[in-house]
């Protein structure tokens, strides 16, 4: 049997886990990740045909290029998603939207959140940003991009002269913190980004900035990393047809952490600040 933790200890280990990200219970039985799956869930692969060994050999042909879309997710429960589908393509304004965001239960982070956080700046802005997920600080107050990172963010596009009082909506696709500030699953990207993509349909912005992989890989339903996509424009094609240009940039989580690349990131803001005015819009 094992002995109990003394009261310091305990606070001791709480203290340890808090330190390493791990600030919310959300089960009773700690689930090992790393456990190698069930016999069952292992497919079997069938066996190459055999060659007959006076056949010609096969030409060795390099493999054709993979294409950068991502494979669909398995979902946990298809059913989620597709509730979040109905319920984005109800609203027919961002406040309702908004409502059915705030009334969506399909997304179990929302139980281990304080907040829903949904939008912040001024909706029909011409730039609007899109995150990855809220941290402890958006969280608390209910709003995107107010932690150190938001605040980077915010020093970043004033310097094109831009605020979140006058030009930005600013916005993730998760609306609920995941504990510890993990990376959502795909599982829970697949079930929000169906209200992302409304989201930008209502918002009906000039253009469309991703910040960071996360957001890049969902939003545009690519394999591809951030380093290679970063300052690169493609066009976001919407459900209701529309279209809207979309530029990948660096998180600025990453580039508290790595100052060096904010040289690319000024670039990045420079590109923004040249499509606005080609588009009439500065
Ligand atoms: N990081 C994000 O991606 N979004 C936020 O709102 C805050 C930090």
């Amino acid at each position: 049997m094992e002995a109990a933790l003394s009261p310091h200890d305990a606070a001791a280990l709480l203290r340890w886990y808090v330190d390493h990200g791990l600030d919310e219970t959300i089960g009773e039985e700690a689930i090992d990740r790393f456990a190698l799956p069930a016999p069952a869930a292992i497919v079997a692969t069938p066996a190459p045909p055999t060659v007959p060994s006076s056949a010609a050999p096969t030409p060795i042909r390099p493999p054709l290029a993979a294409p950068a879309v991502r494979a669909p997710v398995p979902l946990e429960s298809p059913q989620l998603a597709l509730d979040a589908r109905e319920a984005a393509a109800r609203a027919t304004t961002i406040a309702e939207l908004e409502e059915a965001v705030r009334a969506f239960e399909g997304c179990a982070l929302k139980r281990t959140a304080k907040n829903t956080v949904f939008a912040d700046g001024v909706a029909g802005a011409p730039v609007m940003i899109v995150g990855e997920a809220p941290g402890a600080d958006e969280d608390r107050l209910g709003k995107p991009f107010v932690g150190v990172s938001g605040q980077l963010m915010d020093r970043m596009f004033s310097a094109i002269g831009m605020s979140r009082e006058r030009d930005l909506y600013i916005t993730n696709i998760l609306f609920w913190r995941p504990p510890g500030n993990r990376t959502p699953t795909l599982s829970e990207q697949a079930i929000c980004l169906a209200f992302t993509r409304r989201h930008i349909e209502l918002a009906k912005p000039k253009v469309v900035v991703l910040a960071g992989g996360t957001a890049v890989k969902a939003v545009l339903n690519t394999t591809e990393g951030i380093t290679r996509l970063r300052g690169k424009w493609s066009t976001l094609t919407l459900d209701d047809g529309s279209e809207v240009p979309v530029l990948p940039t660096f998180h600025p989580a990453f580039l508290l952490r790595t100052p060096a690349s904010k040289r690319q990131s000024w670039v990045d803001l420079l590109s923004i600040d040249k499509r606005l005015k080609e588009l009439g819009v500065r």
